[in-house]
């Protein structure tokens, strides 16, 4: 996807969206002009091309990046790579969500345990975060403190455990629909 500035947040130099999308489908919008649900894939998207409607894109759009744009994270965490969006809500406050769309290898990867601690180790919070049925708010929960005893004791194995039993029972959420019915009304004037 070729998004460009500007972002609400400074983006990397050289850093491009490539093929992903994710966050055109895990995104939810309520525009007057484009709304899509929860996990809907926008129909302006072209899989593996990006926005088809670019040039005239909603603001939200313009704004929006995941911190993988932003921060230093290897190509590997490239969210539809990954199986992870880094959302970039919260950063301001010192808290950082994995809104894991997907579980892969990627995820219990040493790169993962590795930047995870160092987050945790500056006492940055981290959330976890999981998708619902499309048209649901995602399911999210804290989990500093429950991922701090493996990360101090070094015990990946210990974190992945504890990370693959955050997202079961966060799977296992009440789902709320988002009340968004799709709306595609984004046209060169
Ligand atoms: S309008 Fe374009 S950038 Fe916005 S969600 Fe749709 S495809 Fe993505
Ligand atoms: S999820 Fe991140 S890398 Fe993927 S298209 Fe959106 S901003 Fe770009």
């Amino acid at each position: 996807m070729s998004r460009s500035e500007p972002s609400a947040l400074p983006l990397l130099p050289d850093r491009d969206c490539g093929g992903c999308v994710e966050c055109c489908r895990v995104i939810p919008l309520d525009l007057p002009e484009l709304a899509k649900p929860t996990g809907e894939l926008c129909a302006y998207c072209v899989e593996g091309a990006g926005c088809g409607v670019h040039a005239i894109r909603p603001q939200t759009c313009r704004t929006w990046f995941c911190l993988w744009r932003v921060i230093e994270l290897s190509d590997d965490w490239r969210p539809d790579r990954s199986g992870i969006v880094v959302r970039p809500d919260g950063l301001e406050t010192g808290e950082i969500t994995l809104y894991v769309v997907r579980r892969t290898d990627f995820l219990t990867s040493m790169e993962v345990f590795g930047v995870v601690a160092g987050w945790i180790a500056q006492d940055v919070d981290v959330a976890l975060s999981v998708p619902g049925p499309v048209g649901t708010y995602p399911a999210r929960a804290v989990v500093t403190d429950w991922l701090r005893p493996a990360v101090e004791a070094g015990d990946r194995d210990d974190f992945n455990r504890r990370v693959a039993a955050s997202l079961d029972r966060l799977e296992q959420h009440d789902w709320q629909a988002d009340g968004i019915t799709a709306r595609y009304a984004v046209h060169i004037a």
